[in-house]
């Protein structure tokens, strides 16, 4: 590698969010130069490889978190609104990968599995009916069925109803139209195409350490993980899609408006079927309630998975107290990301988070029964001896100012931008690769504006997003067609609603 290398866009990190940006902004400008950054020797080593994260393809059919009761009862679906939307952007933009032979077989990333929740006592079962009631209501969720049948929710998900007291209500919906999804496969697919083009160079195993604005450009120091070897990137756009390492750099970078951005680590652990008999017999991804004071990223779910072509069987994730921001990370990245800048709403989101806190330190106690145990509200029949637990990826939650309290801490994405559009950072975990390409679309609007409305531009993201500017959950005739196309082009189960 040369001493000073220069390119259009500078990428940083290997996970899905660079492979989306990349690819994008190829098929918008094959002309670009892009130069991409991994400080490991790999793509999606991080939160995007197969067992770092659940693979589900968030759609709101069955993530209870996104449908919060309001104080008055109803429900509130606005966020799984957006969420199901953003998630059909997606499949679009995946499908037009396939179509074009940029990816060969879309069965590596994506399959059709059953969403399905499930709770039990009266007053979470008359949540669920209720929430299923208030989804109906969107075409969105169409084809969605409830039930409190237990022989019915059996015959669904033996597993769950084996060996359960029959004397609780218990409620359950399901979705046939949901997805599993191996983000690491795909990211890794988006990643070899990309490396095929000669405007594009990958550079694995080297950390970017330091970024400069000079006049209009970007300097980024770079280090060899191998030698401590520094060179220079000089580049007109950076993406900082550092997953967990993104706000460091984005501190670095020194822009007003990273200023009070602070984040808060959590780690996560599955347990692992071992038993090819057992994970046979499930076939759905099993979404229950978060306990009380439990924050949403510990919503247990029982799931099936595809990962290297084996059917697999996880139950989590068991979220953790840790100070590091990555999986291979430092424990001194939480310590070394306090500056005077967020010190405040750091301080502040941290005090008033306490019993988080106290609940992640407590989770990562657990003992190996507690943990049994927790599974087996979900699978009675569980025994020690057919799992072994195994470590997920970890997420950094964001701390923000706040007005009124100071500091707050959130549990969804954020893209932060530059004035002038020559950098973004992506904060944040969830719902995440799911929404991928939403997120970037937005990102490229604050960072292209000009370019994102030039005819060209519409035209080319309108043949890969043919919804684009159109809101699906609005035109139910226009998501009928665009299901049918994505399901058709990617494998999945969908007949017209
Ligand atoms: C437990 C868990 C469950 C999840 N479940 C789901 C789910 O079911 N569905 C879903 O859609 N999403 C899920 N997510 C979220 C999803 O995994 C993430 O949103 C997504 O993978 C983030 O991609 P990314 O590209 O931003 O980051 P990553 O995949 O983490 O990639 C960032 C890359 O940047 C590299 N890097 C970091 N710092 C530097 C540096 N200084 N220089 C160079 N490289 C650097 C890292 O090594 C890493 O490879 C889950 C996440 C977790 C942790």
């Amino acid at each position: 590698m040369e001493n000073i290398l220069r390119a259009d866009v500078a990428l940083i990190g290997a996970g899905i969010m660079s492979a989306t940006l990349g690819m994008l902004l190829k098929q918008l400008d094959p002309s670009l130069s892009i130069q991409i950054f991994e400080r490991l020797n790999n793509a999606a080593a991080e939160s995007s490889d197969a067992w770092n994260n659940a693979g589900t393809g968030h759609s709101a059919f069955c993530e209870l978190n996104y449908t919060p009761e309001r104080p008055d009862g109803s429900i509130d679906t606005t966020k799984a609104v957006k969420i199901a939307e953003s998630f059909e952007v997606s499949k679009q933009f995946w499908a037009y990968l396939v179509a074009n032979k940029i990816i060969r077989h879309p069965g590596d990333f994506i399959r059709s599995i059953p969403h399905m929740s499930f709770v039990w006592g009266n007053k979470n079962v008359e949540y669920l009916r209720k929430r299923y009631d208030t989804l109906q209501q969107c075409h969105l969720f169409k084809g969605m069925e409830f039930s409190t049948d237990t022989q019915q929710i059996a015959a669904w998900i033996p597993l769950v109803m084996q060996q359960r007291n029959n004397e609780e209500p218990v409620g359950a919906t399901k979705m046939d139209l949901g997805t599993d999804v191996n983000i690491g496969s795909l990211t890794r697919c988006m990643f070899d195409c990309l490396s095929q083009d000669p405007h594009v160079h990958m550079h694995y195993g080297y950390q970017v350490s330091d970024l400069r604005k000079h006049n209009n450009y970007w300097r980024m120091e770079v280090k060899d993980e191998h030698t401590d070897d520094k060179k220079y990137v000089v580049a007109r756009f950076v993406f900082i899609g550092a997953g967990g390492g993104s706000l460091p750099l984005l501190l670095k970078s020194d822009i007003p408006e990273a200023q009070g951005y602070g984040g808060f680590p959590v780690s996560g652990q599955w347990l692992r079927c071992n038993d090819p008999a057992i994970v046979q017999q499930h076939h759905a991804k099993v979404y229950g309630l978060a306990k009380v004071g439990s924050p949403p990223m510990s919503v247990p779910h029982l799931d099936t998975r595809w990962i290297k072509g084996s059917q697999e069987l996880l139950f989590g994730p068991y979220a953790g107290f840790t100070t590091k921001f990555l999986r291979h990370g430092s424990s001194f990245d939480l310590f070394k990301s306090v500056k005077f800048s967020n010190l405040k709403p750091m301080m502040i989101a941290g005090l008033h988070n306490i019993p988080l806190t106290k609940y992640l330190i407590e989770q990562v106690r657990q003992s190996p029964e507690e943990r049994l145990d927790a599974l087996k509200e979900y699978y009675p029949g569980a025994k020690m001896e057919d799992w072994e637990l195994v470590v997920a990826g970890y997420r950094v939650q964001v701390i923000k100012k706040d007005e009124e309290e100071g500091g707050v801490l959130e549990f969804g994405t954020e893209v932060v931008s530059a004035k002038d559009g020559s950098i973004a950072a992506l904060l944040g975990a969830s719902p995440g690769a799911s929404t991928a390409v939403s997120i970037i679309l937005d990102l490229l609007k604050r960072c292209f504006p000009e370019r994102m409305q030039q005819n060209t531009w519409q035209q080319k993201i309108k043949k890969m997003i043919p919804s684009y500017g159109k809101s699906l959950g609005e035109e139910s005739v226009l998501l009928n067609e665009i299901r049918d196309y994505t399901s058709r082009i990617l494998g999945l189960d969908y007949s017209l609603a």
